[in-house]
């Protein structure tokens, strides 16, 4: 059975991790202060997880930096147009 106090602990863990996950975003937009860059630093020398959601973070921050400068193709190229053609010749 589970006490009270580790019930407590167990919370008190997971509203920090929601703060810590919350300067990790903040971090990444570069509008921590002082005060907030020393909670996080200090909670991710304790904390796998969040240490984790902030490689993540930005993993896909950097993705999504580099697709803004290099977009996603989405045409078709000529070669493809033509075989798209051929196909459509072929089953009119
Ligand atoms: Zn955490």
């Amino acid at each position: 059975m589970i006490g009270i106090s580790v019930v407590r602990k167990i919370k008190a863990v997971f509203q920090h991790c929601e703060q810590a996950t919350f300067l990790i975003v903040k971090d990444e937009e570069h509008a921590l202060d002082r005060k907030e860059r020393l909670q996080m630093k200090i909670h991710l020398l304790f904390c796998n997880a969040c240490r984790r959601f902030r490689q993540q973070s930005h993993l896909i921050n950097s993705w999504i930096k580099q697709q803004q400068h290099e977009p996603l193709h989405t045409g078709l190229t000529a070669e493809e147009k033509e075989k798209l053609n051929r196909i459509i010749e072929e089953n009119s």
